[in-house]
């Protein structure tokens, strides 16, 4: 039964988990009207849960433990189809949604069924958009890399060493969002993207087939890693884990209690003419956005693992890095335009971008 519908009996799980698994429920950030909505957060047990089925079906030899990898075609169709349906669903539907805001057509059929509509659409408790930033995509992609490994195991009779740091790698990164779920509700897609294609696509096929690209890769290039090598890329790994990680947790920390001390010292800021404050200390005192350019980090050293002998690999490290300078950009004009004279005082005491010294 579950072999021939996997897709749909993953997303359902998904459902059910998310709209019933133990949890807490959190107030997200402030909308602009005021108001706050409430998320469900149980990302950390659905996530160890879903993990633990998958496991008791392999062994129970209910699936095959490539699945995933020899179906991925297949399952990369469907995928885009569903995304494409459902995006034209929210497009068609917004009054359906319980939404905050309230739907904005504000470009033509293309522009709205792209960047979409509605803010925050929720049915009942559902919020659509929180669901799928994490939950099927951030899982799928996990459960592909490690089906991926199964079949270089069947392909080589072993599993690399760079196809287990590319498994750990992105297991430690997918593990860390569901461990801090709640930093999500921060963050620009929840706060200001409204939920159209470009989201729901991006979600559901780019990240869980893009981001495997370098297991995919790897199936098929069982070359080993020096030692040097092997600590070198763990280094930068953990050093970018360290930071994207250390930063985040003391923005989204400083806001809960501007008191709390940061590196030892007590925090300082600017307290803006709109009521927030803008952290100028740790992290946010280096430089403006560290907290990419450690996920840059952690990009690379993935990319690292599959060593220099074709550029498919490094896709993920390309794209990623245009992503996050161009959205740094848009972040940093948004502020401006928020903040006005006080961004202007935040770009004078902490001039650089993303790299001290460089940008
Ligand atoms: P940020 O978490 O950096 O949030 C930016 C917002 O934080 C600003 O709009 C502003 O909002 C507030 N802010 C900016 N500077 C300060 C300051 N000095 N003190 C206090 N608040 C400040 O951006 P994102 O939401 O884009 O990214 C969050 C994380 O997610 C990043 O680590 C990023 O790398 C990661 N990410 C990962 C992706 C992936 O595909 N793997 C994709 C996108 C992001 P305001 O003042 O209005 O509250």
């Amino acid at each position: 039964l579950i072999h021939g519908h996997y897709p749909y009996c993953f997303i359902a799980a998904q459902l059910l988990l998310q709209l019933f698994a133990p949890g807490r429920w959190v107030p997200g950030a402030p909308l602009d009207d005021g108001s706050r909505l409430k998320y469900r957060l149980n990302g950390w047990f659905s996530w160890w849960l879903t993990l633990l089925v998958v496991l008791v079906l392999i062994w129970r030899r209910v699936i095959p433990a490539t699945l995933l990898a020899d179906e991925l075609g297949p399952i990369l169709t469907v995928s885009n189809l569903a995304s494409i349906a459902f995006a034209l669903y929210l497009y068609a539907f917004p009054w359906l949604h319980r939404e905050a805001q309230g739907p904005a057509r504000r470009g033509g059929f293309f522009h709205d069924f792209f960047t979409g509509v509605v803010l925050n659409p929720r049915l009942g408790s559902l919020d659509l958009k929180f669901f799928c930033e994490s939950r099927p995509g951030l899982i799928l992609w996990v459960l592909i890399d490690l089906s991926l490994a199964a079949q270089q195991l069947e392909l080589h009779g072993r599993v690399s060493a760079p196809m287990l740091l590319v498994c750990i790698f992105h297991f430690w990164y997918v593990a860390d969002y569901f461990l801090h779920e709640d930093a999500i509700l921060s963050t620009w897609d929840i706060r200001h993207e409204r939920f159209g294609f470009m989201l729901s696509w991006g979600c559901l096929v780019w990240v869980p087939f893009t981001f495997s690209l370098q297991a995919q890769y790897l199936v098929r290039h069982a070359h080993e890693l020096s030692l040097p090598a092997t600590i070198a890329i763990v280094a930068l790994n953990a050093a970018g884990y360290f930071i994207f990680r250390s930063s985040n947790l003391q923005k989204h920390r400083f806001r809960q209690n501007p008191s709390a001390p940061i590196w030892g010292k007590r925090p300082t800021f600017i307290r803006t003419a709109r009521g927030t404050t803008l952290l100028t200390s740790g992290f946010w005192g280096v430089a403006r956005h560290l907290n990419y350019t450690g996920d840059l980090m952690m990009g690379l050293a993935w990319c690292l693992t599959c060593k220099f002998g074709h550029l498919l690999p490094y896709f993920y490290f390309i794209y990623f890095s245009i992503l996050l300078i161009h959205r740094e950009r848009r972040d940093d004009q948004h502020c401006a335009t928020r903040y006005g004279e006080d961004w202007e005082e935040y770009r004078r005491k902490v001039p650089w971008r993303m790299i001290p010294g460089v940008y």
